[in-house]
């Protein structure tokens, strides 16, 4: 039988799920939580009780004394957060589904802060995800197309308001589908090039704009070939980067949507936008995965 918990399909589906005691045991039975605990002052193993509805560990001393006790949560994603186990699966579905962070606080009666936190958690571990399952893209003579693109970043500092340009590169595999993305500092060919042998395999036909920094790709990927923008969208010879300014176009609208905020969670945002394109219909599972025990 599937997983319970990654399967949520909406909100109903968590509260025909039990209270907060019954999920915390689905969690302990697909590994979100630990299914045993240690006392920390005698090393006797643990023993569940509810208490006041939550589910705890706890040692008995004697039959009228604990000697000690033990969150549920503790060591898991779960112990980020004081609200009830629910409400932080809710929360998981909706923002799956990208609700906006404004129908997730009225839904769940949340504050916008207490909305945005968590999701900052969740886009951390997209940041996670991807450093942990990278893997080159292209190879096999596939093609793959890289482009760069930008946005205006505000930073707010006291009682001023400084513009900046951000800088984002990335490509992806006509064949496959599978992409990459990053901030970079500048887009000097020595810039670009460095990423691109990061996450690119040598034997790959790059697909790009003219842009200048591009212009020596050809000595070190097995064939680079250009599409000239200013004259054309795809080349007499089928060269052209729509699958890539596509997805940097669906991008854009989130990664603006963190103006204003740290260079960290903008890097989120961004990690979040290739962890959705490169799961496709598995996003939800994938993510449910990076909330588990290691
Ligand atoms: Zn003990």
């Amino acid at each position: 039988m599937g997983e319970v918990i990654a399967a949520l399909k909406c909100t109903a589906d968590v509260d025909s799920l039990g209270n907060e005691e019954e999920l915390s045991k689905i969690l302990m039975n697909e590994t979100y939580l630990r299914g045993n605990a240690v006392c920390s002052k005698c090393q006797k193993t643990m023993t569940l009780r509810v208490k006041r509805g939550v589910l705890i560990w706890r040692c008995r001393d004697s039959k009228s004394r604990d000697c000690s006790t033990q969150s549920v949560r503790k060591g898991s994603f779960f112990e980020k957060s004081k609200l009830e186990i629910a409400t932080i699966l809710k929360l998981v579905v909706l923002h799956v589904k990208k609700a906006s962070n404004k129908l997730i606080g009225e839904e769940l009666k949340l504050s916008p802060n207490t909305v945005i936190d968590f999701r900052n958690f969740l886009r951390e571990n997209a940041l996670t995800f991807n450093r942990r399952n990278h893997q080159k893209i292209g190879g096999n003579m596939r093609v793959v197309q890289i482009d760069e693109s930008a946005f205006h970043s505000r930073k707010y500092g006291r009682g001023t308001q400084r513009k900046e340009l951000k800088w984002f590169f990335g490509g992806v595999c006509a064949e496959t589908r599978q992409m990459f993305g990053e901030f970079v500092p500048d887009r000097s060919a020595r810039t670009l090039l460095a990423v691109l042998v990061k996450n690119v395999e040598l034997d790959t036909v790059v697909h790009s704009d003219d842009w200048t920094g591009y212009r020596k790709l050809g000595e070190t990927f097995a064939k680079h070939e250009v599409v000239v923008h200013s004259k054309e969208f795809v080349s007499e010879s089928g060269v052209h980067t729509n699958l890539i300014e596509a997805i940097w176009n669906v991008l854009k609208s989130p990664l603006k949507q963190a103006r204003g905020t740290s260079d960290a969670m903008i890097d989120g945002y961004l990690a979040e936008g290739v962890m959705r394109y490169n799961s496709g219909d598995l996003y939800q599972e994938k993510l449910f995965d990076t909330l588990k025990l290691d």
